[in-house]
């Protein structure tokens, strides 16, 4: 297979229109679901820093407060960096009797926070 001469020759994926992450509910894709034990959590902003989505969100005391389910990919990368097991990462599967938003969508933020 030859080497291409420049990006353009590259097959890539395109976005059909700026700013499209705020209308395309990423989250839909995730099979692994992140759910946070705020009691447990020391605030310490791990996640938040190292999470590839910037799902997790913080409130205006800069404190974490959710993880945003419409954006979340289920990655794992927040569970695994968490120093006091705050965050567990379960199967989607183990929610299918949830109440959900438009067809497959997970819901809000605080459907799950514990
Ligand atoms: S990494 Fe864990 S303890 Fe730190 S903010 Fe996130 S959930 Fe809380
Ligand atoms: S599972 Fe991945 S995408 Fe979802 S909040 Fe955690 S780090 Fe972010």
């Amino acid at each position: 297979m030859s080497k291409p001469k420049c990006w353009q020759d590259v097959p890539i994926g395109t976005i059909a229109w700026g700013a499209s992450a705020l209308d395309v509910e990423t989250g839909l894709w995730r099979s692994m679901r992140p759910v946070l034990d705020l009691n447990k959590c020391i605030s310490c902003l791990k996640c938040w820093v190292q999470c590839p989505d910037m799902s997790v969100q913080t409130d205006e005391e800069g404190r974490v407060s959710g993880i945003n389910m419409f954006f979340c990919k289920g990655c794992g990368v927040c569970a695994e960096v968490c120093p006091v097991d705050a965050i567990t990462m379960h199967h989607e599967s183990d929610f299918t009797s949830e109440k959900r938003e438009h067809g497959e969508n997970p819901g809000m933020v605080a459907d799950h926070v514990k």
